[in-house]
C-alpha cells in the first residue's frame, strides 16, 4: 500500500463530504469532522468519508505524467476507466429504450398526452418524438435512473449518484453529491469514481453491490487498476 500524506499534498477535506486537494482542484477548506466519520451518517458507514478521501491520495501518488491529467485515474491506459464509466451510464440509460419508446408513440398517435405525463412525470421531454420523428429520447433514460437512484436506501446511494451525476454532466438529477458546476473541472468523473469504488469497496457493501450492478465494466477497470499496483 501507498502512503498517502505527501508533504506538498497534504490530505484536505471539505464541506460535509470532503474533497482531496490538489494544484488541480482547488477547494474551499473546511474542517473534516473525524468524529461525524468515526460514527457515519445517514448517508455514509463509518469512515467511508476517511476512506474515500484517502482513494484521492492514492489516484494522485499513482499518478504519472500523463498528457495534461496528473491521476492515475484519469491517465491509465488512455483514459480506459473514464471511457467505461461513460459506457455503462449510456448502455443503462438506453435500456429503457425498448420499453419507453413502443409505449411512448403509441400515446402519442392516438393523443394521450395525460397518459405519458402520469406515468412519466410532467417535464418528460417529448421532443425527439414530435413531427414524425420516432427517436428514443436519452433523456428519458436518464429521469428513469434519476427515479431508480431515488428508490435505493440512502446509504447505498451516494457514490452511484456521484458518479451518474458526472458521466451526465448534471442531466441526472439526483439528491446527493457534487453540484453541476464542479463536473465542468476536466477529469473529475474518473477521480471521484476511483474514491467511490474505492470507498465502497473497503466499507460499504450495500453501495458497492450497486456499482457492480449499474457500471461492471467500469468497475472491472477499476480492479485492473488496483491490481496493477499491489
Ligand atoms: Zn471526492
Amino acid at each position: 500500500m501507498i502512503p498517502f500524506v505527501a508533504s506538498k499534498n497534504t490530505l484536505v477535506l471539505v464541506k460535509s463530504r470532503g474533497v482531496y486537494g490538489s494544484a488541480i482542484v482547488v477547494v474551499c477548506v473546511v474542517q473534516y469532522n473525524i468524529e461525524n466519520d468515526r460514527t457515519g451518517s445517514e448517508f455514509s458507514n463509518p469512515y467511508q468519508t476517511f476512506v474515500h478521501e484517502t482513494g484521492h491520495a492514492i489516484d494522485y501518488k499513482l499518478g504519472k505524467n500523463y498528457d495534461g491529467v496528473p491521476y492515475y485515474s484519469q491517465g491509465y491506459n488512455n483514459n480506459e476507466f473514464g471511457k467505461a464509466i461513460r459506457g455503462d451510464v449510456d448502455t443503462w440509460a438506453k435500456s429503457y429504450k425498448d420499453e419507453m419508446l413502443p409505449e411512448i408513440l403509441k400515446h402519442m398517435e392516438n393523443k394521450e398526452y395525460g397518459a405519458i405525463w402520469d406515468k412519466y412525470g410532467e417535464n418528460i421531454d417529448l421532443t425527439t418524438v414530435i413531427g414524425g420523428k420516432k427517436e428514443y429520447n436519452i433523456q428519458w433514460g436518464y429521469d428513469r435512473i434519476s427515479r431508480e437512484l431515488e428508490g435505493l436506501p440512502s446509504k447505498s446511494l451516494t457514490e452511484i449518484s456521484d458518479i451518474v451525476t458526472g458521466a451526465t454532466d448534471g442531466k441526472c438529477k439526483v439528491i446527493v453529491g457534487h453540484g453541476e458546476e464542479y463536473w465542468r473541472h476536466k477529469g473529475m468523473l474518473e477521480t471521484e469514481a476511483f474514491a467511490e469504488m474505492l470507498s465502497a469497496t473497503l466499507t460499504n457493501k450495500d453501495s458497492l453491490n450497486v456499482l457492480k450492478k449499474y457500471l461492471p465494466n467500469a468497475y472491472s477497470v477499476f480492479e485492473k487498476m488496483i491490481k496493477e499496483v499491489l
